[in-house]
């Protein structure tokens, strides 16, 4: 007997984060009936989805095989740009620094290289010159792209949730999901405070929650909570043109094995700081008991790492905020059916990395709810790979 009270859909979506936002929207836009539950408001920050900026790049070091996806995905960005009519891509460029053997300029020279993608090697003088905020290590090199810069990760998630609205999904926020299962007949019955709801199909898109509402997979992943801060430049040093998204690509950074940072130029004006943050704090976290304070300790820890490649980052600190990483143990996404059960897709797309993926992400959900198959290969992201049971530990 079912106790479905909140009526039956074609399939729900669990989580309208960056990657459920986008997959209801193309759901919808196919003429599913879509049934979306968010556990927060739209384009919240209590997951990972937040923090102004996220660097899209095409000469990806973490591995050849995402360049196909990061071209789709970035017809994808133009199509969300111009449909959204919200400003939400800034092709600025993208600089890769690191000495000759660092995986991030190795590993970015490997794919640009790979998949022909233009891009030029700088060596730190060349860098200094045409980046006069920057300052590397002498032996350093870059490799810099013109096809990279920064989406807006807020406009990103209420342009795709307006989209899916407007194809007629049922969005539902302030809404956790307690719990869902299986039903007899091949579907899904989800659970919240309000109701129960049944759908054929479930999208299963929780970001930093996934490890609990999967926990039954006992996949190898783990929540790491991130710090990332805005900084103030000295402008007498170097003027603030040089530092804004027309002058200054986004980068990221590891030399003589530091701890890799990334960052941004300055895009919200000459008040508004200059955002860069560790690639990974290594920090683990749970997401409902998180400390969302970010300490004076670890702002000045990046602040000082940051000054080995931007010496003039003297200024006060506008603000700061955390984030959260899912990271699975190889570090690749997880993407498909979820083992046992057909009916229900999995997408933790994230390992630090996720958010320039959404568009093609959106698509390979919807293409995996509708037929089970996808033209776009993600054999990468299989959910019962080896590398994710749970005798493997994210590195
Ligand atoms: C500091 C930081 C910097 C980053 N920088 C970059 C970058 O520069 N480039 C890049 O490509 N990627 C970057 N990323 C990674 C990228 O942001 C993530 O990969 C992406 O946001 C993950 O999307 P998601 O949909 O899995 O998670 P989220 O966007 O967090 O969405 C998950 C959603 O599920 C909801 N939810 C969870 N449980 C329930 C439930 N039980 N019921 C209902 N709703 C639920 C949550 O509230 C949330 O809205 C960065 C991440 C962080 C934290």
């Amino acid at each position: 007997m079912s106790a479905v009270t909140g009526g039956h859909h074609d399939v729900i979506v669990l989580g309208l984060g960056s990657m459920g936002s986008a997959a209801a929207r193309q759901l919808a836009a196919r003429g599913l009936s879509v049934l979306g539950l968010e556990r927060f408001w739209p384009a919240h920050d209590q997951g990972s989805g937040h923090g102004e900026t996220r660097i899209v790049r095409q000469s990806y070091f973490e591995g050849a095989a995402y360049v196909p996806l990061l071209r789709r995905a970035y017809e994808g960005w133009h199509e969300l740009q111009e449909t959204s009519g919200r400003d939400i891509l800034t092709l600025c460029g993208g600089l890769y620094v690191g000495d000759p053997e660092s995986k991030i300029f190795k590993g970015s020279r490997l794919a640009a290289e790979a998949h022909d993608l233009p891009h030029e090697v700088l060596d730190a003088e060349q860098i200094r010159a045409r980046f006069p905020a920057m300052d590397p290590a002498d032996h350093a090199f870059g490799l810099y792209e013109d096809n990279a810069g920064f989406v807006r990760p807020e406009q990103t998630i209420l342009a795709n949730l307006d989209l899916a609205a407007r194809h007629g999904a049922e969005l539902r926020y302030d809404e956790p999901a307690r719990s869902w299962r299986g039903t007899p007949g091949g579907g899904v019955e989800v659970v919240t405070d309000q109701g129960t709801y049944g759908a054929d199909r479930l999208v299963i898109a929780a970001g930093a929650w996934a490890p609990g509402l999967l926990a039954d997979l006992g996949l190898a992943l783990r929540v790491e909570r991130q710090v990332v801060g805005w900084f103030t430049p000295d402008f007498d040093a170097v003027p603030y043109e040089r530092w804004t998204s027309e002058e200054l690509p986004v980068y990221i950074e590891e030399t003589d094995l530091n701890r890799d940072i990334y960052g941004f130029p300055m895009v919200d004006g000459p008040a508004g700081g200059m955002k860069l943050a560790f690639f990974n704090t290594f920090d683990p976290a749970d997401p409902d008991t998180v400390d969302r304070t970010v300490t004076e300790v670890e702002i000045e820890a990046t602040r000082t790492r940051a000054q080995q490649l931007f010496p003039h980052l003297t200024g006060p600190v506008v603000k700061s905020l955390t984030c959260l990483y899912t990271t699975s143990s190889d570090r690749d996404f997880i993407v498909g059916a979820m083992p046992g059960s057909p009916q229900v897709t999995v997408a933790s797309v994230c390992s630090g990395h996720g958010f320039k993926f959404v568009p093609v992400i959106g698509e390979i959900l919807a293409d995996l709810v509708v037929s089970d198959a996808t033209a776009h290969d993600i054999a990468l992201f299989d959910p019962a790979r080896p590398s994710l049971q749970p005798s493997a530990r994210p590195s």
